[in-house]
């Protein structure tokens, strides 16, 4: 569905410091954005970016949110708005922050309300002030395989009805799946979906630089294709708790991966941007730790780089609980056998995080494991985990039957996590 022209889009961000969004969206990308605007961008770079646009509307959007707080950069974004009519386009805002709406009547053309559930509890109260304007609804889809988004198309169409409005659907970048939009189309009176390969052609004038859809948008159904499929990479943490279970564990903020060669980021940097920074104690010590960063909006990747496969397997299968003892390397998952598939796959769908007694390998872990443990402990607890450990004092109720069940009786020895 690209169209023949592309779209053009002023990204915003008018803090000069930090990023100008009053949200905090776990799948949010473009927070820590290389490129991301610092402050507002000139009237001339702005003009000299919509020259060659064949359509009849602008676009301004985040980044973050153009409307972030509204009255002291309302003269940023009048500015930008004028600059953009001179040249006979009209303006489509993009935002979440629906109380400055009525505001901008008469001055901005269109308005896409990104929808979530704060925004969506509130909407009741601003349609009177509304009449008349020209608004739709946006929802980006769950990163969800098709089959799945089919089961949510009558609710999709039911808040369509109930909104009144045109409903645009957009493609998740952060799906590691390829979405059938032919499976979902049918029958489904003002829905609108948007597939990802419009925005990957789209036009962006980003800080102080054009850029193409292709330059600043990371797809991540791309990037996993790759790293699901070298056998010098083994991915663990909330992407694979994900991969197993993408309904219950929708969003991860990062990927976790172990590699056995340093040219896996060469070949991240080459394809995806990405840029690593090594963090560990010293650059002699093993493993050694780096943090990539792609040059698009995309996620941030912890890397371990390895010596072997088996320190690779070694490593995953020393993690504090149940839930995190499994790994994927070249199509396929893998499981820490003294646990079982069965129990960590049941552990991982009902959120239930088991500390798995006896000794662990801590010899491939650095020295501030302790606090990385405590750190995701409480992120674990943030994303609604129920965590059985017995060294706070929850022992009778920690262990797993092989089946996946929780157990009460203290009988049930510890031995058959090992
Ligand atoms: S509202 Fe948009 S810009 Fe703000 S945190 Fe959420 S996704 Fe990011």
């Amino acid at each position: 569905m690209a169209s023949a022209h592309p779209n053009f889009t002023v990204i915003v961000n008018w803090n000069k410091k930090g990023f100008g969004c009053a949200k905090a969206c776990s799948y949010c990308n473009w927070r820590g954005w290389p490129a991301l605007p610092k402050g507002p961008q000139s009237k001339e770079q702005v003009a000299a970016f919509i020259l060659n646009c064949k359509k009849g509307t602008i676009s301004i959007s985040g980044g973050a949110d153009p409307l972030y707080r509204f009255e002291e950069n309302l003269p940023h974004l009048l500015s930008m708005v004028r600059v953009i009519k001179e040249q006979g386009f009209k303006v489509r805002v993009i935002t979440r922050e629906i109380e400055h709406i009525a505001k901008l009547r008469g001055i901005v053309d269109r308005f896409s309300i990104s929808l979530d559930s704060d925004v969506l509890a509130a909407l009741d109260g601003y349609r009177e002030e509304w009449r008349g304007l020209d608004i739709e609804y946006s929802i980006v889809l769950p990163p969800f395989p098709t089959s799945q988004l089919i089961t949510l198309m009558p609710q999709y169409a039911a808040l369509q009805r109930q909104l009144g409005r045109r409903l645009v659907l957009r493609e998740n970048f952060n799906s590691l799946h390829k979405v059938d939009f032919s499976q979902l189309s049918s029958g489904h009176q003002g829905i609108v979906f948007v597939p990802k390969a419009l925005c990957l052609s789209g036009r962006y004038l980003a800080d102080q630089q054009e850029y193409s859809g292709q330059d600043i948008l990371l797809d991540h159904q791309q990037l996993f294709a790759y790293l699901m499929h070298d056998p010098r990479i083994h991915l663990f943490g909330g992407a694979v708790k994900h991969m197993l279970s993408p309904s219950i564990h929708s969003e991860f903020t990062d990927i976790d991966l172990l590699a056995t060669s340093t040219d896996v980021m060469t070949q991240l940097q080459e394809h995806f941007g990405y840029r690593f920074k090594e963090v560990a104690e010293t650059a002699s010590s093993s493993p050694r730790y780096f943090l990539g960063k792609s040059s698009r909006a995309g996620k941030p990747i912890h890397l371990v780089l390895v010596k072997s496969i088996e320190e690779a397997r070694r490593f995953i299968l020393a993690a504090q609980y149940d839930i995190d003892r499994v790994g994927y390397c070249d199509g396929q998952f893998f499981f820490d056998e003294r646990i079982s598939e069965a129990a960590i796959r049941h552990a991982i769908q009902t959120k239930q995080a088991t500390f798995v007694g006896g000794t662990r390998d801590m010899t491939l872990f650095s020295s501030n494991r302790p606090q990385v443990e405590a750190r995701h402990q409480g992120k674990l607890a943030r994303r609604g985990f129920v965590i059985h450990d017995y060294r706070k004092l929850d022992y009778a109720s920690n262990h797993l039957h092989p089946s996946g069940s929780h157990e009460n009786r203290r009988g049930d020895s510890v031995v058959r996590l090992l």
